[in-house]
């Protein structure tokens, strides 16, 4: 899709289907920043969360879901929130929201 990683293009693939008016920005997206741990990529400086809203969410079973935030109309940042441990990444996000094996839940 452009040149995000696979794991963060795939994840906001889907929670920005076909006719979301957010997909536009896709092919402009990039990283500023990322979590170490692997939950959650900045789209824009980390210092910028003022105001920031949730556009976008899907579950992730019943271990935590994803949430995609925008600031002002423009997105901001895509974080997983685990509700058990181990924590989850955008990977497993990814994985779980395309349904692909490897995935034993
Ligand atoms: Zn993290």
């Amino acid at each position: 899709m452009n040149h995000l990683p696979a794991d963060v293009a795939r994840t906001l693939d889907v929670l920005l289907p076909e006719g979301h008016p957010l997909r536009a920005q896709l092919p402009y997206l990039r990283i500023e920043s990322s979590c170490a741990c692997g939950c959650t990529a900045y789209f824009t400086g980390a210092d910028a969360v003022t105001g920031a809203e949730i556009v976008a969410e899907a579950t992730i079973g019943c271990d935590g879901e994803v949430l995609l935030f925008a600031e002002g109309g423009r997105l901001s940042w895509l974080e997983v929130c685990s509700w058990t441990d181990p924590k989850l990444t955008l990977s497993d996000a990814a994985r779980h929201l395309l349904q692909e094996p490897g995935d034993p839940d």
